[in-house]
């Protein structure tokens, strides 16, 4: 189903998984995860795509998998490292398989790697409009604290508005910790006509090893009362994963109370923490995610 067609009928529930690095029999582990996150009932499970376009083959199997045992998938489809060859490959697959949803995204060089990027796609926008022929229902990315390229979020958000003109029907956002970036990227997109849902995505930081993607990938603040937490438990891993899961149920509840359209919570490929969350919200997703 259409993703754009699920959030007007309910909130959404769902969760992103990443394709495991390594070929071979890894993405066998990982479709375990999938089918224990199946049974927490998502609306939606997002598979990332490598932002060199290494795993590309992974990603549209990924998808696959999952809309095989009856979740729907959201693919992710970076512009950047492909050229329109790589993308008719890709989107080909996908409509094979009978993917329905895309999140079209820019993707970032790999600092690691020499290879051409944005040669054909310079922004996610100019994705969206070249895979419109296959008629997915599309995504894109937003960011509660603006993107690191940009010098205001105001400038971000007009951005913005051009991936909706291009065919945006939903966004989802970068993670975030203070949910009041949330509800000011919210409101200021309202402001600028903007007016697709924008599902807040959030990560639990369950040990210090997520710290350094926060920072690096995402930039994301962390507010101080959550930062002195880490730093008094950083000894404690289960003390640790127990205020992330508690900070994340948090700011879940905050964002439903305050009618958010879903929430997505990027799992790191870990069915475990989704769990623990699910457990303590059961009542809230049970009551208020129902159509
Ligand atoms: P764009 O929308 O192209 O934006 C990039 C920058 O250019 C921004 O500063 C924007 O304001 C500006 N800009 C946008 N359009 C225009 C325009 N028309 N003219 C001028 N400037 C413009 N990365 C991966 O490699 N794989 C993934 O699977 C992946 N999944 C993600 C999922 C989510 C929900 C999010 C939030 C990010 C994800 N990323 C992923 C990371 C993403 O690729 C990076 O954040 C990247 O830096 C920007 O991607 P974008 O699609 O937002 O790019």
């Amino acid at each position: 189903m259409r993703i754009d067609k699920l959030l007007k009928q309910k909130r959404t529930l769902s969760f992103e998984v990443f394709p495991p690095k390594k070929d071979g029999n890894a993405a066998d582990g990982l479709f375990e995860t999938v089918k224990r996150l199946k049974a927490l009932s998502p609306d939606f499970i997002s598979v990332t795509y490598g932002a060199s376009g290494s795993n590309a083959r992974d990603a549209a199997e990924i998808s696959g998998f999952i809309k095989s045992i009856g979740t729907e998938p959201l693919a992710h489809l970076t512009g950047g490292p492909s050229s329109p060859d790589d993308i008719d490959r890709v989107a080909t697959k996908l409509v094979s398989l009978g993917v329905e949803n895309v999140l079209a995204l820019r993707g970032d060089k790999p600092k690691d790697e020499d290879i051409e990027y944005c040669k054909y796609f310079k922004h996610a926008s100019e994705l969206e409009s070249y895979i419109k022929k296959y008629g997915f229902c599309l995504g894109a990315a937003c960011y509660p604290e603006g993107h690191s390229e940009c010098e205001t979020l105001y400038a971000d958000l007009a951005n913005l508005k051009k991936k909706e003109e291009t065919g945006a029907s939903f966004f989802i956002t970068q993670i975030f910790y203070d949910n009041s970036y949330y509800y000011r990227l919210v409101g200021e997109a309202r402001r600028m006509g903007i007016n697709s849902p924008i599902i807040p995505g959030i990560m639990p930081i369950t040990s210090t090893k997520n710290l350094p993607a926060v920072k690096s990938m995402c930039g994301s603040t962390i507010p101080l009362e959550l930062r002195n937490m880490i730093e008094v438990y950083s000894g404690a891993p289960e003390v640790l994963r127990e205020i992330g899961i508690n900070y994340a149920v948090y700011q879940i509840i905050d964002l439903i109370a305050k009618g958010a359209p879903g929430v997505h919570i990027y799992t790191m490929n870990r069915a475990d923490t989704a769990e623990a969350i699910y457990g303590r919200l059961e009542n809230v997703f049970g009551r208020l995610f129902r159509a």
